[in-house]
């Protein structure tokens, strides 16, 4: 599957370049272009689906097969002390690129990226009722 209007998708048919780190059948890995750090990895499938929930079971394996690898290496390779790997889904979410991708993000102790986790407590019964809803929805 391509989308033809889409950056992911010609970058993964090798029409528009990119650093790549690593490549299979139906994975591929590269540089972001726009790094929150140094090393900061995407991990794709070179077919084109939008969203993990749009991504088939075995589309979505083949990218967890190797993405602990790559993030190994993405971690070793800039020292990191950590990484972080994410997956903006919708707009909302901050998905900029409708191709389903992962970030993999080298961290630093201290470095101030992503530095305000806003969480909050649930009110009475709350967490109960939205995971109900949610269960019923698998
Ligand atoms: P997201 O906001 O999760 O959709 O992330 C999209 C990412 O794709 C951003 O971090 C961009 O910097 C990156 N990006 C966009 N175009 C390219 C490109 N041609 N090569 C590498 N990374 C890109
Ligand atoms: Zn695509």
């Amino acid at each position: 599957m391509v989308e033809s209007d889409c950056i992911f998708c010609k970058i993964a048919s090798g029409s528009i370049p990119c650093n790549r780190i690593y490549e299979d059948d139906s994975v591929l890995a590269f540089l972001d272009i726009g790094p929150v750090s140094v090393g900061h990895t995407l991990v794709i499938p070179k077919q084109h689906f939008e969203t993990m929930a749009d991504c088939p079971a075995e589309v979505l394996a083949a990218v967890a097969s190797v993405l602990g690898r790559i993030a190994m290496a993405v971690s070793t390779a800039t020292g990191s002390d950590g990484y972080n790997v994410l997956c903006n889904n919708g707009r909302a979410a901050g998905q900029l690129v409708n191709h389903m991708h992962f970030h993999v993000i080298p961290r630093m102790i201290n470095d101030g990226i992503f530095n305000r986790w806003p969480s909050f407590e649930y009110a009475s019964g709350q967490a109960e009722e939205i995971a109900a809803k949610i269960r019923a929805k698998l």
